[in-house]
Order: C-alpha cells, then sequence, then structure tokens
C-alpha cells in the first residue's frame, strides 16, 4: 500500500523574500516526494471550518486572524506578517493535519507535508505557528469517538509548549515533548512528559534516551499518535542547539514510526521546525519522516 500524504500547494505563504523563515520548503518537499516516488498522488485538504477550530482556539483570536485585525504586538509574537496567503496557509495546514489523522486511522500511518504549529496556544499564536494543527486534529478525532486516548510525541528541538497549555489537566490527550533545555521558549510550560536535552546533545546519547522514554510511553494505553517531526535537532540547524546527524534523524524517525505501526497503533506524522543552513538538505531531511512512513507499509 502506498503512503498517504496531504499536501496543498496553498501551504506556501507569501512573507517576503528575505525573510528568516524557510517558507519555500513546504513546495519543495512536495516536489523531492514525487520525484523520489516516494508518493504518487497527494491528498487535498479544506481549510479547516470555524467550528473544529473553535474547540481548541478562542472565537476572538481566530476572527482577529481571519480578519487580520489581530494587533501588532501579537503579529510579532508569531512572526510572519498577518497577510491573505499567510491566513490561508494556516487554515489548510491545520485541514491538513485533520485529514491526515483521519487517514491514519483508515491505513495504519499518513503524513501531512506541513504541521506541528506546536507553539500556538488557545488564543494566542507564537514562533511561526498561527493554530495549533495537532491539537485541533486531537480534539476532532476525540470529539468524534475516533479516538479515546492520544499521544503527542513531540521531537521538535523546541519544546511543544502550545500543545502542553491546551491538554493541560485533559487525560485523554498525552503531550510528550523532549527538546533542547536552553532552547525557545525561555519559559516552558508543563507537559504531561517534558524530557530536557543539553547542548551538543550527538545520536548516541538522543537515541539511548529516545529509546528509554518510549519504552515507558508503550507502558500506558494510546489509541492514536501524533508524531511531530521537527529536523531542528540537526548539527547545522541555526536555531538548533543539538548535534544529530542526518543518520541519526533517519534512525529517530524510523524507531518511533516502527514503535507504533507494529502495535498497531494509527500514526500521523507531520513536520514541525527546520532551519538548516543548507536547503536542500532541509528539505531531504523534512522528507526522512515520509520515507520512513512509506517503508512501514511495503
Ligand atoms: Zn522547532
Amino acid at each position: 500500500m502506498d503512503l498517504s500524504v496531504v499536501n496543498h500547494e496553498d501551504y506556501f505563504a507569501k512573507i517576503g523574500d528575505d525573510h528568516k523563515f524557510p517558507i519555500d520548503k513546504f513546495g519543495e518537499i512536495a516536489n523531492y516526494l514525487k520525484k523520489k516516488k516516494i508518493v504518487e498522488k497527494f491528498y487535498k485538504p479544506y481549510a479547516c471550518s470555524d467550528e473544529t477550530l473553535k474547540r481548541v482556539h478562542s472565537e476572538g483570536y481566530i476572527k482577529h486572524i481571519k480578519d487580520k485585525t489581530l494587533d501588532q504586538r501579537a503579529v510579532k509574537k508569531i512572526g510572519f506578517p498577518l497577510v491573505d496567503s499567510v491566513v490561508r496557509r494556516s487554515l489548510v495546514a491545520t485541514g491538513g493535519t485533520v485529514l491526515a489523522a483521519k487517514l491514519a486511522i483508515k491505513n495504519g500511518v499518513a503524513c501531512n507535508t506541513a504541521g506541528g504549529s506546536h507553539h500556538a496556544n488557545f488564543d494566542s499564536g507564537a514562533g511561526y505557528c498561527v493554530f495549533n494543527d495537532v491539537a485541533v486534529a486531537a480534539q476532532y478525532l476525540l470529539d468524534r469517538g475516533l479516538a479515546g486516548r492520544i499521544l503527542i510525541i513531540d521531537l521538535d528541538v523546541h519544546q511543544g509548549n502550545g500543545s502542553a497549555d491546551i491538554f493541560k489537566g485533559n487525560n485523554n490527550v498525552f503531550t510528550f515533548s523532549m527538546h533542547s533545555k536552553s532552547n525557545y521558549p525561555a519559559k516552558k510550560s508543563i507537559s504531561d512528559c517534558d524530557v530536557e536535552l543539553e547542548n551538543d546533545t550527538e545520536d548516541k546519547e538522543y537515541l539511548r534516551i529516545l529509546k528509554f522514554y518510549l519504552s515507558q510511553l508503550n507502558e500506558e494505553n494510546f489509541d492514536f499518535v501524533f508524531y511531530v517531526a521537527g529536523v531542528d535537532i540537526h548539527f547545522n540547524d541555526r536555531l538548533g542547539k543539538l548535534k544529530i546527524s542526518d543518520e541519526g534523524i533517519k534512525k529517530r524517525d524510523e524507531i518511533v514510526t516502527e514503535n507504533f505501526f507494529s502495535k498497531g497503533i494509527p500514526l500521523c506524522g507531520v513536520l514541525g521546525g527546520g532551519y538548516n543552513k543548507d536547503f536542500n538538505k532541509l528539505v531531504e531531511l523534512h522528507s526522512i519522516l515520509h520515507q520512513s512512513c512509506a517503508k512501514l507499509l511495503r
């Protein structure tokens, strides 16, 4: 069976050519996955509806984003200009994770080519995140009885603070974040489990810690997993502070996806962050998630 991957041309937004965020990656990842024959045909999402967004975000915040009336300080915290293509992108990328989650239930595993906006909170965005797509999709599954106990395993180099806050005290969603201790956000939130890594952590130590916590997570009864596969843990990332190699990321993605797939727990993979100094390398690193998941189905 082929891996189901969700993509939309509107994942790309016009944020200005000199912007620090590598927004071009969203078009390039889709091209790369096609070129490498990892994906033949993409599933195209709808923009996430207000009704679905409202289960996780405040009505006021959703309206301010859609009307582009969010105050300047709050826009600055997000880091993207609040223009039509950014609004559109935030809505389709969130719809994309909802669709990928539904496809994961059907096929065991599925991925988005965007998503993992884990810094977005109930009524605010931050750190290049407008809506918390994974939180929205998790709540969508719970509301429809499609899942009962969800794990968000977040291996982006930054803490999944928005997801931690949104699901604080919610026993149906377990938030796990393994991140750089000294990295953004300066003030960390409290996930159900936080693992803080020292600067310059290398492959061997990273994978040892990951395997230990996976064995702990395997003691719990999850029936759905969201995997935030940020590649900003790479040694050549502009924002990461760790020293993980290409091979380390490949092993990480294989270990995580195989762990849950082999137990029959549906897994939805989303991109997370990546700011590699080498653009082509960045695209290649993000595609490791899709390649690891595709391999499970062969
Ligand atoms: Zn990140």
